[in-house]
């Protein structure tokens, strides 16, 4: 393994500089040539790269998006654009390739290896969606970034007395919002993985309320409704004034935490030993705190399930 391809792909999440940092760092520590793919799958279709260097990567590691770019690429779902991306790689003479995203982007990298090009995966996505790691990168980042906003909200909410739906991201995953409803001491938590029952969500806000509590939380994850409908159900169902607000894009910025970007750096490193080792079709991640790295492809197979643990004790303490 002489020269390496570094690529970021699909939705940004903070930390993944760290780990495009940790990936150039550790390849030229090994005295491999890297190069950097620009915007995804879309630079290595269109043969849009730069070659990398230490101070390449110098002044990156606290800051969020992706000095790398990214990109949503249609082309590169299709066999001609594959084709387009291995001549790339020819002429480049890349012999193995990580690629830093959620599962969409993993997926391509599976398809990479199957036109006989290494691999590997490391996961960067705030919305912690991937079954074979305990956490992806950017995830830390978003829950702080959500509870900061909470703390905000709650001002504001308690001296009006209302009720506050918070939206949040994670796409058809929970987590974000089980995580920060936990942390946030929101009375509900909405979520895709379970059920609601608006009538029980509408009877703990009253109790509240009889126990002179002087507001309500509610987290929503974005795949589990709207915030705006639900807003409008609870203010009709309990007669109290309720406002929703949806975060938005602002889960997916800032400077990651100390635990992203840590998290990054190991994930970074073990990809590059992986690819250096001869390995393919790896996807890195942290399980038990330990760092792990799994059969790519299978990887994606596997269904992220809920941690009721978390659930059933965040539905425990805001009774
Ligand atoms: P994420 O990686 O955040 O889940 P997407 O699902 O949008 O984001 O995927 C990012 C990119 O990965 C896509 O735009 C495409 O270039 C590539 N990709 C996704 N699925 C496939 C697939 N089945 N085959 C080849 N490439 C894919």
């Amino acid at each position: 393994m002489k020269t390496i391809g570094v690529l970021t792909s699909g939705g940004d999440a903070p930390g993944m500089n760290a780990a495009i940092r940790a990936v150039v760092r550790s390849a030229i520590y090994h005295e491999c040539k890297v190069y950097g793919i620009l915007r995804g799958y879309e630079g290595l279709v269109n043969a849009k790269l730069k070659e990398m260097n230490l101070s390449s990567v110098a002044d990156i590691i606290h800051r969020g998006g992706t000095i790398l770019q990214t990109a949503r690429c249609e082309d590169f779902k299709t066999e001609a654009g594959r084709k387009k991306a291995l001549n790339v790689l020819e002429v480049f003479n890349i012999d193995g390739v990580i690629v830093i995203g959620g599962d969409g982007s993993m997926t391509g990298a599976v398809k990479l290896n199957e036109m006989g090009i290494p691999a590997i995966g490391i996961p960067g996505t705030i919305d912690n969606d991937l079954a074979y790691t305990d956490y992806t990168i950017g995830f830390d980042t978003a829950i702080n970034t959500v509870v900061e906003a909470i703390s905000k909200i709650r001002d504001t909410s308690s001296s009006h007395g209302r009720v506050n739906i918070v939206e949040v991201m994670g796409r058809h995953c929970g987590d974000i919002a089980l995580y920060c409803g936990l942390a946030g001491g929101a009375e509900s938590i909405v979520i895709p993985e379970i059920p609601h029952n608006i009538d029980e969500i509408c009877r703990k806000i009253i109790r509240g309320k009889n126990r002179g509590k002087l507001h309500s939380l509610i987290l929503l994850a974005e795949g589990a409704g709207n915030a705006m409908e639900l807003a409008k159900i609870i203010e009709e169902k309990t007669s109290m004034e309720t406002r929703a607000t949806i975060l938005g894009h602002i889960q997916r910025g800032g400077s990651p935490t100390a635990t992203d970007r840590i998290l990054a750096s190991k994930l970074g490193a073990r990809a590059v030993e992986l690819l250096l080792g001869g390995k393919s079709n790896r996807a890195v991640g942290i399980k038990c705190n330990a760092i792990v790295d799994v059969d790519m492809k299978e990887a994606l197979t596997i269904e992220k399930t809920l941690d009721m643990d978390t659930y059933n004790l965040a539905s425990i303490l805001s009774i």
